[in-house]
């Protein structure tokens, strides 16, 4: 059997860390065996899935010196390998189970949905669909499919008992079959759902191996039950774990920067970066620190995972990129510092900010430094402000963060958008707003258009330095962040914040 993994990113966001730690792992374990890479872009989320999304992380991960045999950008001869190509095969396959008595159509309205839901959990029970729609008559379903009654596909699931399974990881794992849902294959909008189509793309591309995070386990018995509804046998899975913050907590963006791009932009070796992932919860054989992508390849064996918690921590990673950066030679270093920031494509988005506001060259560093490197540290006095108290400067920042947090977009007019209206939904001058923002993304009060810096700098580096800035206009309590983020629930949602 040739050995083939997969990458199956969703294009919904930023090229997280996650992802790349994923990628890697199948990676290694396909080329140690001689085997196949695949990548394949799950974008059965209409809503969240952008191209740019795509497009960053194919280019994240090639940066970091991963690549796949196959993949959208790439081809090979089991694509297309973006779902949202795939609807035909993920329709017919979905026919098919419905015809086989294995899945049927549902009718429920999100209401009633809603109700079955709110009665399972006042009886603690586990909340799934109460099988409504199996047992609709076949003629009348037929004339509510002709009428365009709006519907989904569910697949059935055993009434009873345990689903039975091996993860390579973890060994045997049970999980009684009433904690299953029955699943919605397709949604209304004619889209598969993840789990259908895992499990047909799976099959089709041939995958041998599943290595995913942990956080997929409870879907499995819904994959192995289509995998026996099709008659197809099953790919070996092995879960990873999830990485963790320093604390133990998921890795979550709001504690760490999670994004590819952020530690790109912050000047972080690509073989630093891999290194690192490859350190998380697995070693070398030999144990030593510093080891580099082929090393991890020729050496790579699945069972030195370890289960424990992996941390990724800020400290240590800054710490081996710094082994990393002093090995180069000196003419390597320039190279890779001119690839860094200072290469054309940076500079000329900088160009059109500071042309007309530059007499000498020598005033670029200061007036644009902080788009290169680091900002200034900051500190409370900073913060005063004839009109702005400590609460409403930590507000500001508080909100424009949580505010930054739920943005897909970040470009200027988003930027400018979503400040202007968080703003007025304060009851404060721009002016005023702009205050904070600009000594946490500048470190000065006064600074080259803030949209545009910011725009510039991304989402995760504007994110890490209104923290800092918070952190040094004094902090937020838990108990306090409890206390605004009502306050700013209640003004996002009021009608007037022109959200
Ligand atoms: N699209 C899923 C994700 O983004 C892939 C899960 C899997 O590997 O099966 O995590």
């Amino acid at each position: 059997m040739k050995v083939r993994t997969r990458i199956a990113p969703s294009p919904t966001g930023d090229p997280h860390i996650g992802t790349a730690y994923v990628a890697l792992f199948n990676m290694l374990f396909a080329r140690h065996q001689g085997g196949e890479f695949v990548l394949r872009v799950e974008d059965t989320d209409q809503q969240r899935s952008t191209p740019q999304s795509e497009q960053m992380i194919l280019d994240a991960l090639k940066w970091l010196g991963l690549s796949w045999e196959e993949g959208p950008d790439v081809g090979g001869s089991k694509g297309p390998y973006r779902q949202s190509e795939r609807l035909p095969i993920y329709r017919q396959h979905v026919d098919q189970l419905v015809r086989d008595g294995h899945a049927f159509h549902c009718f429920c309205s999100a209401e009633r949905l809603a109700e079955v839901r709110q009665a399972q959990m006042k009886r603690g029970e586990t909340t799934r669909y109460d099988g409504h729609c199996m047992h609709l008559d076949p003629e009348q379903v037929e004339q509510r499919l002709s009428a365009g009654e709006a519907h989904v596909i569910r697949m059935r699931v055993p009434e009873s008992g345990l689903c039975r399974f091996n993860d390579e990881l973890r060994g045997e794992i049970e999980i009684p079959w009433t904690q299953i849902d029955m699943q919605v294959l397709l949604k209304a909008d004619g889209f598969p759902t993840y789990h259908l189509a895992v499990v047909v793309d799976d099959h089709l591309m041939e995958i041998s191996h599943v290595l995913r995070g942990e956080e997929w386990i409870n879907s499995v018995p819904k994959h192995l039950l289509l995998y026996r509804y099709f008659g197809w046998k099953a790919p070996h899975m092995y879960h990873l774990p999830l990485l963790r913050n320093p604390d133990k907590s998921k890795l979550s963006k709001r504690k760490n920067p999670t994004s590819i791009n952020y530690y790109r932009r912050a000047g972080y070796l690509p073989e630093a970066m891999i290194n690192y992932l490859g350190h998380m919860g697995w070693s070398m054989p030999d144990e030593r620190e510093l080891f580099s992508l082929a090393d991890m390849q020729e050496h790579f064996d699945a069972s030195r995972i370890s289960l424990g918690a992996p941390v990724f921590d800020a400290v240590k990673l800054k710490w081996l990129n710094g082994q990393y950066i002093r090995r180069l030679t000196p003419e390597a270093f320039m190279n890779r510092v001119q690839e860094w920031a200072l290469n054309r494509d940076h500079l000329s988005q900088l160009v059109p900010l500071v042309q007309d506001r530059t007499e000498r060259f020598i005033d670029l560093v200061p007036l644009a430094g902080y788009l290169v490197g680091e900002r200034p540290a900051l500190q409370a006095s900073d913060f005063e402000h004839p009109s702005l108290d400590a609460t409403q400067i930590q507000q500001i920042l508080q909100f424009t963060l949580w505010r930054f947090e739920e943005m897909r977009q970040w470009d200027r007019e988003a930027l400018q958008q979503n400040c202007q209206d968080l703003a007025t939904a304060m009851d404060l001058k721009i002016r005023d707003y702009l205050f904070p923002l600009f000594l946490g993304v500048a470190g000065r009060p006064v600074a080259l258009p803030l949209f545009d810096s910011m725009a510039i700098l991304g989402q995760d580096v504007v994110r890490i330095r209104l923290r800092d800035a918070l952190q040094a206009a004094g902090g937020v309590s838990k108990k306090q962040a409890k206390s605004l983020e009502k306050a700013y629930r209640t003004l996002v949602d009021s009608p007037t914040s022109g959200t």
